[in-house]
């Protein structure tokens, strides 16, 4: 099966062998192994190695953003985030329960935030504290630039936590330039193509330490993962890890530094973006954002009419056709109008593109979609 979703994505095959083992993670060979795999972690980042530190967590993404939101946000504060997408959404939902305040910064979701609108917001809000913001946003494929973001945030005196979780290793980004970010978030299985299962956050050290025991939740506290790293050894977990899912993050952390690392993968998402896009306007379809919007991760393209139109698209038909010829696409839509969206990062290829474009047309031609 070819797996066009934005994670989890596809897997090189080294990476899925790597879990055929029994481990023991505090084994001390284990120990070494995940202690190099937050080393390199820091190197991805562009972080300072003694001042940033790479803090994992069990879980998915929602997780570990909720673990930065928790950390560093104090209980009942505020914090702004701009609100162009489902993720947003999702940031909003998970703080609020956890006793943090979002502040809306209204943003359409077919473009990024700009530096006046995060000017704006921190100037009529004095009592937020962060911007909290998607970088890549993973249901319409818009991408809030933290460089952009970044420097808006360090003239209004504030500080930022970023889910880069569908655009960190992607995504140019050095974490030594941001002296505003308290955590960005990322997991296993997205750009960086390992297997689901881990959430991590890179964090400066000091503020971190400083910031042990307010999380309001023991499991969600990265300062609480920072001390016991500091006391028991960057090779030790609090809890038991998915370890085996670990052992093959460490794969394909190696598989992303043989193929060239950050510039390299970028280069390969954009060129089966640009098939992709190519095949599929010429199949007809509109793409849903503006080619100065579309980033490299995700792709949204309006659905054709369906029968409420006087069309014949179903989106969940067109899902299970692809499937019978080995794709597989995402079988809902998360942006504001009828979208169907298709995932260009994984271990894929430009080839495994064209492919996919030309299963598309049979499909389509099929349910008599084109004309
Ligand atoms: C995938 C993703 C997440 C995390 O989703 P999980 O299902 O919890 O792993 C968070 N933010 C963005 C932008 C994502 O793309």
């Amino acid at each position: 099966m070819l797996l066009l979703t934005p994670g989890p994505v596809q897997t090189d095959p080294r990476v899925r062998a790597a879990m055929a083992v029994d481990i023991a993670p505090w084994d001390l060979d284990f120990r070494a192994e995940y202690a190099e795999i937050r080393e390199k972690i820091v190197e991805v980042a562009g972080g300072t190695p003694g001042h940033h530190v790479t803090l994992p967590l069990q879980g998915s993404g929602h997780f570990v953003v909720e673990a930065a939101i928790r950390t560093f946000v104090p209980a009942g504060g505020a914090f702004l985030v701009p609100m162009n997408g489902q993720y947003a959404e999702r940031i909003w939902r998970l703080a609020s329960e956890a006793g943090r305040r979002p502040i809306a910064i209204p943003v359409p979701d077919t473009r990024p935030v700009t530096a006046q609108e995060i000017a704006a917001g921190f100037a009529a809000h004095p009592e937020a504290s962060h911007l909290i913001a998607v970088v890549s946003e993973t249901g319409s494929g818009i991408v809030n630039d933290p460089a952009v973001m970044g420097e808006a945030v360090r003239k209004a005196g504030r500080r930022m936590i970023l889910d880069m979780v569908s655009a960190f290793g992607a995504w140019p980004f050095r974490l030594a330039e941001h002296d505003e970010i308290d955590a960005v978030t990322f997991t296993s299985n997205k750009c960086l193509e390992g297997m689901p299962g881990l959430g991590f956050a890179v964090c400066p050290a000091d503020r971190t330490r400083e910031r042990a025991g307010q999380a309001g939740s023991w499991s969600l506290d990265l300062g609480d993962v920072m001390l016991t790293a500091e006391r028991a050894g960057w090779g030790s977990f609090r809890f038991t890890p998915p370890v085996q899912a670990l052992r093959a993050f460490g794969v394909a952390l190696e598989l992303y530094e043989a193929e060239g690392g950050q510039r390299v993968r970028l280069a390969r998402y954009r060129e089966n973006m640009r098939v992709l896009m190519d095949g599929m306007t010429a199949l007809g379809l509109r793409p849903y954002l503006a080619p100065e919007h579309q980033g490299p991760v995700i792709a949204t393209f309006h659905q054709p009419p369906g029968p409420e139109a006087g069309g014949r698209f179903v989106l969940q038909d067109f899902v299970d056709a692809l499937k019978q010829r080995g794709v597989l696409i995402s079988n809902f839509h998360t942006t504001e109008a009828p979208t169907l969206r298709i995932g260009c990062i994984g271990a894929i290829t430009p080839d495994d593109m064209r492919h996919a474009v030309a299963v598309m047309g049979e499909v389509l031609e099929e349910m008599g979609v084109l004309a």
